[in-house]
């Protein structure tokens, strides 16, 4: 957006463990910040932040130059801006900057629906977790034209460091084959874990040797010293949301003509785990699973 931050307004919805912190972000920064949440309380903490009660969709739209979702999935943000009616509310020319991890080839679709009404959409999946969406120090995976990118670059530096990846449904493109990634890695750094601390290893020279050697991944610097041996498991990204990630990466592999096996099976490894874990389990909660499983 050209404007500066103290007059360009912002709605933003899906006030979750990431919508929660970079609505905080945006509001340090001098952006009006126009909100909603299913969730109550979740728009009561953003309004404690400093952001503006929306008491629906369309009052979150109203008067925006851009809107942010940060919503769970393609369907829920389909819904939000058709079923639910937020698209009629907003002006023609605005930019919906769609952050949540969704489906590329419905991205698409959605961008080329918006666009018929001159609404415009970009794309913006992040990874980085809470702790990126409070520091500021998001990695923002940018799908879109040249010149939609170029407006609402300012905002996004505000989140963390954006990255152009392509035409719109890039970001999701990406962001889903991260996702695979690194759930591959945490399955396989898992068992390589428990494996390890059955033969009688330290777990914590594992690592130290892991994080030196080519076995380094989020996993081993990140995952397992912070949320998995302190045994906390709080890292704030739900397994079902990781589960839905990987599936949409396999799904893309299918759809491009390069089909992923590693993939596939991962996918059916973590939905054996999700059969057991609770539906509110966070995705680090597998090594658990994976130390205890029957064989
Ligand atoms: P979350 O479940 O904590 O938050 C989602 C929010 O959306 C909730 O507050 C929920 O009430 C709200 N919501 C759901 N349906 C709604 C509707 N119809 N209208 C308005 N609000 C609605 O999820 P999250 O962890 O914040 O993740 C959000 C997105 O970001 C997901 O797509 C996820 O895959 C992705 N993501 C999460 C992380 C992480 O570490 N948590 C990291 C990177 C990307």
């Amino acid at each position: 957006m050209s404007e500066s931050p103290t007059t360009a307004t912002i709605g933003f919805v899906g006030l979750g463990h990431m919508g929660g912190p970079m609505v905080r972000r945006l509001v340090e920064a001098g952006y009006r910040v126009q909100v909603f949440d299913v969730a109550p309380e979740a728009r009561a903490s953003a309004v404690t932040a400093g952001a503006t009660d929306a008491e629906d969709l369309a009052a979150a739209a109203r008067g925006a130059d851009a809107v942010i979702l940060m919503l769970p999935n393609s369907q829920v943000v389909a819904s939000v801006l058709g079923d639910d009616g937020m698209v009629e509310a907003l002006a023609a020319g605005t930019i919906v900057i769609d952050m949540s991890s969704s489906e590329p080839f419905k991205t698409r679709e959605l961008a080329r629906e918006l666009a018929s009404v001159g609404v415009q959409l970009v794309d913006a999946p992040v990874s980085g977790g809470v702790t990126g969406a409070q520091s500021g120090k998001l990695t923002i995976m940018v799908g879109g034209s040249e010149v939609d990118v170029k407006r609402i670059w300012p905002v996004l530096e505000k989140l963390g460091k954006p990255v152009h990846t392509g035409p719109v449904g890039s970001g999701h493109a990406v962001k889903a084959l991260n996702n695979l990634l690194s759930a591959t890695h945490l399955w396989a750094t898992s068992e390589a874990m428990v494996a390890g601390q059955k033969f009688g290893l330290d777990p914590e020279v594992m690592l130290a040797v892991f994080n030196g050697s080519s076995g380094r991944s989020g996993s081993t610097e990140n995952k397992w010293p912070n949320f998995i041996l302190p045994g906390t498991f709080n890292s704030g990204f739900g397994l079902r949301l990781m589960l839905k990630d990987m599936k949409i990466a396999v799904q893309l592999a299918e759809q491009s003509g390069a089909p992923s096996e590693l993939g596939a099976n991962a996918v059916a490894l973590w939905e054996r785990a999700a059969e057991y874990l609770s539906p509110q389990a966070d995705h680090t909660e597998v090594a658990e699973w994976i130390s205890s499983r029957p064989h």
